[in-house]
C-alpha cells in the first residue's frame, strides 16, 4: 500500500532545496551507492522512551546497518540488517520518489528487480519505475505502508518507464497511472495494455516471488487474459488499492533464519467466484467509518534483534 497515487508531499521548493543539497555534496558518490542524501529529520527529544513509535527511530537511519544481510521478523513487523540500495538508474529501471530514501532491500530483492526489469524489457515493458521498497534498516515507516519492513517487498508503478532518464523533480511530482476503470469493476481499456499483463505475469513467474498484490479489477483482467497458462495466477492476490502500482513480495532468504514467512498460497488460480466479494457494493462503495486512534508499533513489538540493527554503525 502506498500513497503513490498523488504527487509526493514534497513541494517544488523543497525538491529544489533537496537538489541543491545533493548538488552541493557528492552527487556522484550518492549515485554510486544507489541512494540519495535524504532530507534529515529533526532529532527526537526522547529516543529512548519505550513508547516512541519505532517508525520515528527507523526513519532516522539514513544508511544501512553495515553487517551481513539478514531479514528479521515478518513483512509487517520486522527490520533489515545489511540492506543494499537499488541503484537509482539502471538500463531497465528508474527509482521514483528519491526523497523518501526507500530504495533499500535484501540483496535478493535488489537482484530480483534487476533481473525482472531486463526480462520485462523483452515482453514489451521497457523498464520498471520502482516505488517504495524498504528503508535502509527496514522497520515501520512514517507514511504509507504496513508491510515493506524487512527488505522483501517492492512497489512497481503501473506506468511504463519513459525512454529517457527522469529528473529528480519528475520523480517526486509525477503520478503513477491509474489502470482501474472509474466504476472500479474492471481495468480501464484505454489504459490497460498487453504489456501490463506481461510484466505482472513475468514477476509472478519468478521462483523467488511468493505474492503479487494487485487491485481486484486487475486480477479479474489477468484471469480473463491468461488463457491456458494459469499456474502463476495463484501468486497474484487481490488487495485494497494497488490500482496505480503492483506489489512484489519475495520469500524468506536462506541467509535469514529469523525471517518469518507466509503460508504458501492456496492452489487454484483464484479467479471467478473468489473475486465476487471484491465487487460487492459494500466493498466498491464502503461507508465511511469513524477514524480509530492510531496504534504505532514500538521497539517492544519488534523482534529483539531489531534493536541491534537500529544501533549498529
Ligand atoms: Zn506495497
Amino acid at each position: 500500500m502506498t500513497a503513490e497515487r498523488r504527487p509526493g508531499p514534497a513541494s517544488l521548493a523543497r525538491v529544489a532545496a533537496l537538489a541543491l543539497v545533493i548538488g552541493a555534496t557528492s552527487a556522484a558518490s550518492a549515485q554510486d551507492r544507489g541512494s540519495v542524501d535524504p532530507k534529515p529529520l529533526p532529532p527526537l527529544a526522547h529516543p529512548d522512551d519505550p513508547k516512541t513509535p519505532a517508525r520515528e527511530l527507523f526513519a532516522r537511519r539514513t544508511y544501512a546497518a553495515s553487517v551481513p544481510a539478514r531479514t528479521i521478523g515478518f513483512y509487517s513487523k520486522g527490520c533489515l540488517a545489511g540492506g543494499v540500495a537499488l541503484p537509482i538508474n539502471g538500463k531497465t529501471w528508474q527509482v521514483m520518489r528519491l526523497s523518501r530514501n526507500r530504495n533499500w532491500g535484501h540483496p535478493k530483492l535488489v537482484a530480483l528487480l534487476e533481473r525482472l526489469s531486463a526480462k520485462g524489457a523483452k515482453v514489451g515493458w521497457r523498464g520498471l519505475l520502482v516505488g517504495d521498497m524498504s528503508q535502509p534498516r527496514g522497520g515501520p515507516m512514517l507514511s504509507g505502508h504496513a508491510s515493506h519492513q524487512v527488505g522483501l517487498d517492492a512497489d512497481i508503478w503501473l506506468t511504463p518507464m519513459p525512454d529517457r532518464e527522469l529528473t529528480r523533480l519528475e520523480r517526486e511530482e509525477m503520478s503513477a497511472t491509474m489502470v482501474v476503470a472509474p466504476d472500479r469493476k474492471d481495468v480501464d481499456p484505454n489504459v490497460w495494455t498487453p504489456a501490463h499483463f506481461n510484466i505482472i505475469k513475468a514477476a509472478a513467474q519468478e521462483p523467488e516471488v511468493e505474492r503479487i498484490f494487485v487491485n481486484a479489477a486487475i486480477k479479474k483482467a489477468l484471469c480473463r487474459e491468461a488463457g491456458n497458462d494459469r499456474a502463476w495466477l495463484s501468486k497474484v492476490r487481490q488487495y485494497w488499492y494497488h490500482d496505480y502500482h503492483f506489489h512484489i513480495r519475495i520469500g524468506c532468504p536462506a541467509d535469514s533464519p529469523d525471517c518469518k514467512g507466509q503460508p504458501p498460497v492456496s492452489a487454484g488460480d483464484g479467479c471467478g467466484k473468489d473475486l465476487d466479494w471484491w465487487f460487492t457494493d459494500a466493498v466498491l462503495h464502503p461507508k465511511p467509518e469513524p477514524p480509530s486512534p492510531p496504534r504505532y508499533i514500538t521497539m517492544k513489538d519488534l523482534p529483539p534483534a531489531c534493536r541491534q540493527v537500529l544501533q549498529a554503525p
